[in-house]
């Protein structure tokens, strides 16, 4: 299994990170992308998958909430952005914020960083999917991953359309998405579990481990077998971020 977005460099983790980590490599979680969330984040995700090499691989980016702030400080993660796996998480988000032409001005500036770094996008989209995806077809984004998709069935047939990867969260164990799993291509699905949010059993904090339950209700769903969708994501997940 792999969890494609989550985020071990949270204060939520530190009392138990190495507990979690052993847990997550126990249940057969192979690798964990970590995305970077605000601006502090990146040099935390950094340290952490230094000392967990070929297993935590880091972002580099800062959120759509948090780049309202912090947008001046994007010229200091250069270091990061040479070094990353993805750029990301980056993105706008109409939940939290209503400014939307600053948001917009901000996702299309990573974009252009993706360009320049040749790297692939994780894109957090919350109550935002039409503009997201306008943003991306208009710039000529080619490897994005849109993290916890909650769009509908037309937006996850336009994504994949335009040969974007679309990743399902273990949200989709208590939200009635059971239409919309089904219309995720089995040549663009991948799964994360976005901890510390979402647990599935909605019981307190959510870690990488409990990617199973999103992997058992798509199997359930496209009635597969655990193991080839298991098989399926690995090779998605490896495919999107070039690993
Ligand atoms: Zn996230």
């Amino acid at each position: 299994m792999i969890d494609s977005h989550c985020h071990l460099e949270y204060k939520s983790f530190n009392k138990d990170r190495d507990e979690v980590i052993a847990a997550a490599k126990k249940a057969g979680v192979k690798l964990i992308i970590n995305p970077a969330s605000d601006f502090s984040s990146n040099e935390r995700a950094f340290k952490l998958a230094q000392s967990h090499k070929r297993f935590i691989y880091p972002c580099a980016g800062i959120d759509p909430i948090s780049c309202l702030e912090q947008r001046h400080r994007v010229n200091e993660l250069v270091g990061y952005l040479e070094k990353c796996t993805a750029i990301g998480e980056v993105g706008l988000d109409y939940y939290w914020s209503k400014e939307k032409q600053r948001q917009a001005d901000n996702f299309r500036m990573f974009l252009d960083l993706a360009k320049e770094y040749e790297k692939p996008v994780i894109v957090h989209a919350r109550n935002a999917m039409k503009d997201t995806l306008d943003i991306l077809e208009k710039s000529k984004a080619e490897r994005v991953i849109l993290h916890c998709f909650s769009g509908s069935r037309a937006d996850a047939k336009r994504a994949q359309n335009l040969g974007y990867f679309v990743s399902l969260a273990t949200n989709i164990c208590y939200n009635n998405s059971k239409s919309l799993i089904k219309v995720v291509s089995l040549d663009n699905i991948l799964v994360e579990t976005d901890s510390p949010y979402l647990n599935p059993l909605r019981e307190g904090r959510n870690e990488p481990k409990n990617v199973s339950f999103a992997l058992e209700k798509i199997a359930k769903e496209h009635d597969i077998p655990f193991q080839k969708i298991e098989k399926i994501t690995e090779k998605n997940t490896e495919k999107a971020f070039g690993l």
